[in-house]
C-alpha cells in the first residue's frame, strides 16, 4: 500500500518527464536569446494556457477608520480597533491550496506587463542611512513585474484566509509570465544551478534553481541569492556572474501552481534558516522607500504575527496589510527588526501595530532612498502561539541545509 508521501512521489515522477519536456520546449525557445548578459524576455506563448483558476487577484483594500480618530499618543491602547475581518484583503481571485499543487503543474502566463507602473531602482550600492544596505539590483526587468506579491510577505503566511496556512514566507514573489528574464542581482559565482531537492525528502519544492555566492562580503558575513521555479537554467555551476546578467528564465517548476520568481536572499550560510528579508537588500525605486521596525514587548521580546497596517496620509498609495514575522525568520543582523514593509513612495504613513486586541500608532515619514525605522514597545508580556504549518512542513524544520522550502507556496498572480 503506499503511503500519501510514496504516491505524491510517484506524481512527481511523472511530472519529472512533463517537466523535461516542459524544459526541452523551453530550452529551445530560449536558445535563440542570445548569450548570457543580453537580456530579452522570452515567453512560451504555445505553453501559456492559463487555468481558470489563476486568473489574476486583485486586493480589495479595507476601509478603516481615518487615522485622526485615532490618538496619536505613544503605546496608548486604541479603543476602536478595525473589526478583525477587515484587517485581511479580500482576493478576487483563489489560487490552490498548496497541498495541491502537484495536481497543477501547468503553464500559467500570468501578468504580460506590470499591473502598476514603478520609477526604475536606485542604482546599487545605496546606502543613504548609515544602516542601510541596499546593493543589491532588482532581479527582474524594469518592464515586467519586479516587485513582490503583496499579500505573501517575508516572514508571513498568506494574508489571505481562504488560502492559508501556507509555508512562513522565506523570501518574496514575483509572479511574471513563463520565460521573463531573470537576472543576477549582483555580481558573484553560481554554486548551484539545477533542480534542487530536499535532502529531507526528495522532493523538488524549488524546481530548478540558482544559487549565487557574491563576490563582497557583509559583516564578515557571505551573502547568497537564490532563484527558484525557474523556466530554464542558463547559467551553470562555477559560472561568474555579473549584475543584470541574465540567468533563468521565470517559470514555475517544482512544487507550484503559477509562474513566479521565488527570490531568497541568505546571510552567513547558504541555508534556509539564513533567510533574511530581500527588502532590506534589493535598491528602492527612485523616490520610494522601506518602511522597518521593531514591535516588542515590555521585556523586549519580539512580538509575532501582530497585525500590521500602513495608511498612506498624502500619498496615492493602497493601504498595506500585513504581519510582523513569525519566529521562525530571522532579522536582519544590523536592523533586528521584525517587520519590513518595502516599496513604499515618499511621504506620510500611518502605521498600526495591533496585538492583543491593542492597536498602537505611529505617524512616519517615508524619504526617498533609504529605511525608516519604527520601535515600538508594548506595556505588557507577549506570550506567542504556535503556528499551524502545512503538510508538507512535516519534513521541514527550519534547522537543515534546504531542508524545508516554501515551494509548496503558490500565489496566483495579483494583477
Ligand atoms: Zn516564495
Amino acid at each position: 500500500m503506499l503511503n500519501p508521501h510514496r504516491r505524491r512521489g510517484m506524481l512527481l515522477s511523472h511530472l519529472s518527464w512533463l517537466a523535461l519536456l516542459f524544459t526541452w520546449v523551453s530550452a529551445a525557445a530560449l536558445s535563440g536569446c542570445g548569450p548570457a548578459g543580453a537580456q530579452p524576455t522570452p515567453t512560451l506563448s504555445a505553453l501559456a494556457s492559463i487555468p481558470e483558476n489563476a486568473t489574476a487577484t486583485s486586493i480589495a483594500m479595507t476601509q478603516l477608520p481615518p487615522p485622526d480618530n485615532l490618538p496619536a499618543e505613544p503605546n496608548e491602547a486604541v479603543a476602536a480597533t478595525p473589526e478583525p475581518g477587515s484587517l485581511i484583503p479580500t482576493p478576487e481571485g483563489i489560487g490552490l491550496r498548496p497541498t495541491q499543487a502537484y495536481q497543477q503543474f501547468v503553464p500559467d502566463a500570468g501578468p504580460a506587463a506590470p499591473a502598476e507602473w514603478r520609477p526604475p531602482p536606485y542604482d546599487v550600492p545605496l546606502s543613504l542611512h548609515p544602516d542601510d544596505h541596499y546593493w543589491m539590483g532588482r532581479p527582474l526587468p524594469s518592464n515586467r513585474r519586479n516587485y513582490d506579491l503583496p499579500w505573501y510577505p517575508f516572514g508571513n503566511d498568506v494574508m489571505i484566509p481562504a488560502l492559508a496556512p501556507y509555508r512562513i514566507h522565506h523570501g518574496n514573489d514575483f509572479p511574471n509570465e513563463q520565460g521573463t528574464s531573470i537576472m543576477a542581482v549582483s555580481s558573484g559565482t553560481v554554486i548551484h544551478a539545477g533542480p534542487m531537492p530536499s535532502p529531507r525528502n526528495g522532493v523538488n519544492y524549488y524546481g530548478n534553481t540558482v544559487v549565487i555566492l557574491h563576490d563582497w562580503q557583509w559583516q564578515g558575513k557571505d551573502v547568497y541569492t537564490l532563484y527558484a521555479h525557474t523556466l530554464e537554467l542558463l547559467v551553470a555551476e562555477g559560472d561568474h556572474v555579473e549584475k543584470g546578467q541574465l540567468i533563468a528564465g521565470v517559470g514555475s517548476s517544482g512544487e507550484v501552481t503559477s509562474s513566479h520568481l521565488h527570490l531568497e536572499v541568505r546571510v552567513g550560510r547558504n541555508d534556509y534558516a539564513a533567510a533574511r528579508n530581500p527588502a532590506l537588500w534589493l535598491a528602492p525605486y527612485e523616490g520610494w522607500g522601506t518602511l522597518a521596525g521593531r514591535f516588542s514587548d515590555s521585556r523586549g521580546r519580539l512580538i509575532t504575527d501582530a497585525d500590521i497596517q500602513v495608511i498612506p496620509v498624502d500619498v496615492d498609495t493602497p493601504v498595506r496589510t500585513q504581519r510582523t514575522y513569525n519566529r521562525v525568520v530571522g532579522s536582519d543582523e544590523v536592523w533586528r527588526e521584525n517587520f519590513v514593509v518595502g516599496d513604499l513612495p515618499a511621504g506620510r504613513y500611518t502605521l498600526l501595530l495591533s496585538v492583543n486586541g491593542i492597536t498602537y500608532r505611529r505617524d512616519v515619514t517615508i524619504h526617498p532612498g533609504q529605511t525608516t525605522f519604527e520601535i515600538v514597545s508594548t506595556r505588557f508580556e507577549f506570550m506567542p502561539t504556535a503556528t499551524p504549518q502545512p503538510e508538507a512542513g512535516q519534513d521541514a524544520d527550519n534547522s537543515g541545509e534546504n531542508a524545508a522550502d516554501e515551494g509548496t507556496a503558490t500565489p496566483t498572480p495579483e494583477s
